[in-house]
């Protein structure tokens, strides 16, 4: 949709650390994060809300939603100790980019509770930083890796 910023990420209108993608969906770091490695992921398509969405492209959202959580978890550095996942819908309710997007929210303990800080100071790392974390090789996901033993393990049995 023109004049959607999340749309013009998608088509790399405008630049944004893109840590991970699959068919439908796209994450990237959020620009104001509210705590270290606060992540949005998207459907690539145009979709005001979670309503609008169609069933594909929210099945490849929460994929990814799955697999950038265990991301975040496996880089070590950032070491959360659980995570919010949310979705703003609606201007009252704070949403900001009409075009549906999930956040991913590590949480820390000093953030503990469904309560969320945007002071200076709450974040540990630069974004830059945290995107070196999640886009080195060495920090594959663990479902990716589950995967990949499940598909050895199966190539084994076929070989039988
Ligand atoms: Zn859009």
């Amino acid at each position: 949709m023109k004049d959607c910023i999340f749309c013009k990420i998608v088509n790399k209108e405008i630049p944004a650390k893109v840590i991970a993608e699959n068919e439908r969906a796209i994450a990237f770091l959020d620009a104001f994060p509210i705590s270290d490695g606060h992540v949005l992921v998207i459907p690539k398509k145009h979709y005001g809300d979670l309503g609008l969405c169609d069933e594909a492209s929210l099945v490849d959202v929460i994929k990814l939603v799955k697999q950038v959580s265990n991301d975040i978890e496996a880089t070590k550095k950032l070491d959360p100790w659980g995570f919010n996942y949310l979705s703003n819908q609606g201007k009252i309710a704070g949403q900001e980019v009409m075009h549906f997007h999930m956040h991913i929210i590590p949480k820390y303990e000093k953030d503990k509770g469904f309560m969320f800080r945007n002071e200076k100071g709450a974040l540990n790392y630069a974004t830059d930083e945290v995107y070196e974390f999640l886009t080195k090789a060495k920090y594959k996901s663990k479902t990716a890796k589950i995967l990949q033993k499940a598909t050895t393990k199966a190539d084994k049995q076929t070989k039988k």
